[in-house]
């Protein structure tokens, strides 16, 4: 995207014939650009415009020397991207004017545990430098001007979530029980060394989805194998004897890099268009995870035959080396439908709520403020993949948001998933809701919500 020739042009003509400096001129090129694809009338294109905007706002705090992580407040921005928000470190949080909840930024600022909230509206940036405000993301709003008793509300709500962290982290050795003895394994999302490290600090017994592709949303081309060593190497290490689950590269959709832009495939679909670097990444992925519990994902799988073919790529590459358990991701309704076809050809599967409650309900997944997975046309599936599951004797777990949200897993929980990999950050709060839970009551609740008796969830706080 950077070396788009009529991008360069356009940053040359404004420099050098406008004389503006090259800090606001990589803002304007790349806005001008962005402006353009946003006009197209391919939606998938339409949408990279926001990646433009992002190129744009990072080549242009670099250019100017600013360092994006040494605000210490709460960063107010029109978007963001998902690679915007994993550089922001001393951040205290960050609010958007556009943007949905389960969108890429979001779901990354989730597992860093950094208050988000999004699709606040345009007035949103009317918000001046240094002002005070009041970030809710519980309530999913931006307060200016607030009240010394909103002021000393905030206040409590940021002492009462580090006190229920000091408690995850000193209970982190206790399992994950119901009141009536049902375990449930609680593991963590990341992708990243920082993500890893506090869902273990919070008690996961490891990681279930390790998402690759946000390491490389710059790449200029498939990551070559040792550039993938590199980057996945540091993670892997601290999972030692764990649960790895590392999910095969899923671009697409907010999550294309430059390469790939104008793509409308997604997940796996891709991957099986380039076998060489299908094969490039379960090279790496066997070699930076060799000390661990490896599992490899499979995002976006639609039918049995790309498990096949995932399969035979991975059978090609292992080298006498043993091999990995090979799962699905059931996220869309196709592969919910044929879950049970799916899961003779796996070693477990994997729910991933997020792209499923979107797709089944037609919603954006980028724009959207709520997640209605609670729906019954969505549980349907869910319990749909859990019985294939159930039946094929393998684990299922869910990846998806869903997994933490306080409605959603209990009854997530009793319709027999075993595994609840999320964000990172919500790791102790699910395992501490999981031990206030009874399986009987769960058991119970999953029938009614199937029936469609329970009221929506998943009004996301971010
Ligand atoms: C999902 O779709 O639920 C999921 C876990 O994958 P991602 O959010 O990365 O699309
Ligand atoms: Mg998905």
């Amino acid at each position: 995207m950077a070396q788009d020739p009529s991008l360069e042009a356009s940053l040359e003509r404004l420099v050098l014939a406008s004389g503006i400096t090259a800090q606001v001129a990589l803002q304007d090129a790349a806005e001008e650009s962005a402006a353009e694809l946003a006009l197209l009338d391919d939606p998938m294109l339409a949408e990279r415009a926001d990646d433009v905007r992002s190129l744009g706002r990072r080549a242009a705090a670099h250019a100017g020397g600013v360092r994006l992580d040494r605000t210490g407040g709460v960063l107010v921005a029109d978007s963001l991207g998902p690679a915007d928000v994993a550089e922001l470190s001393g951040v205290r949080g960050v609010a958007l004017a556009r943007g949905g909840v389960t969108a890429h930024a979001a779901i990354v600022a989730r597992s860093l545990g950094l208050p988000m909230v999004v699709g606040v509206g345009p007035e949103l940036l009317e918000v001046e430098d240094g002002e005070e405000v009041v970030l809710d993301g519980d309530a999913s709003v931006v307060v200016r001007f607030p009240s010394p008793a909103r002021l000393a509300q905030a206040r409590e709500s940021i002492a009462v979530r580090q006190r229920a962290r000091d408690r995850a982290v000193t209970h982190r050795d206790e399992p994950a029980i119901t009141g009536d003895g049902h375990r449930v394994s609680i593991l963590g999302n990341a992708a990243s060394v920082a993500e890893v490290l506090e869902a273990l600090a919070q008690g996961a017994e490891g990681i279930g989805l390790l998402r690759t592709e946000l390491l490389f949303l710059d790449a200029p081309s498939w990551p070559p194998q040792e550039q993938q060593v590199r980057f996945l190497t540091p993670i892997l290490a601290e999972l030692s004897g764990r649960i790895a689950t590392v999910r095969l590269l899923d671009f697409g959709g907010d999550k294309t890099p430059p390469f790939l832009r104008g793509t409308k495939e997604r997940g796996v679909e891709l991957m099986l268009h380039a076998p060489e670097a299908l094969k490039a990444q379960l090279s790496a992925v066997l070699e930076a995870g060799s000390k661990t519990r490896l599992r490899i994902l499979v995002p976006l799988i639609t039918s049995p035959a790309q498990v096949l073919e995932v399969h035979a790529a991975l059978t090609a590459v292992l080298d006498g080396r043993p091999r990995p358990a090979l799962g699905a991701m059931i996220e869309t309704p196709d592969a919910a439908r044929r879950a049970a076809e799916i899961a003779k050809e796996v070693d477990f599967l994997s729910i991933g709520t997020n792209d499923l409650t979107q797709m089944v309900l037609g919603l954006d997944r980028e724009q959207s403020k709520s997640a209605p997975v609670t729906d019954v046309r969505v549980l349907r599936l869910i319990d749909m993949t859990i019985r294939a599951a159930s039946d094929a004797g393998i684990p299922v777990d869910v990846c998806g948001e869903a997994a933490s949200d306080a409605v959603a897993m209990p009854i997530l929980v009793g319709l027999g998933a075993g595994e609840l990999s999320v964000a990172a950050a919500r790791v102790g709060e699910v395992r501490e809701r999981v031990r206030a839970l009874r399986f009987d009551e769960s058991e119970k609740l999953a029938v009614e919500a199937l029936l469609g008796q329970v009221a929506d969830a998943g009004r996301e706080r971010v």
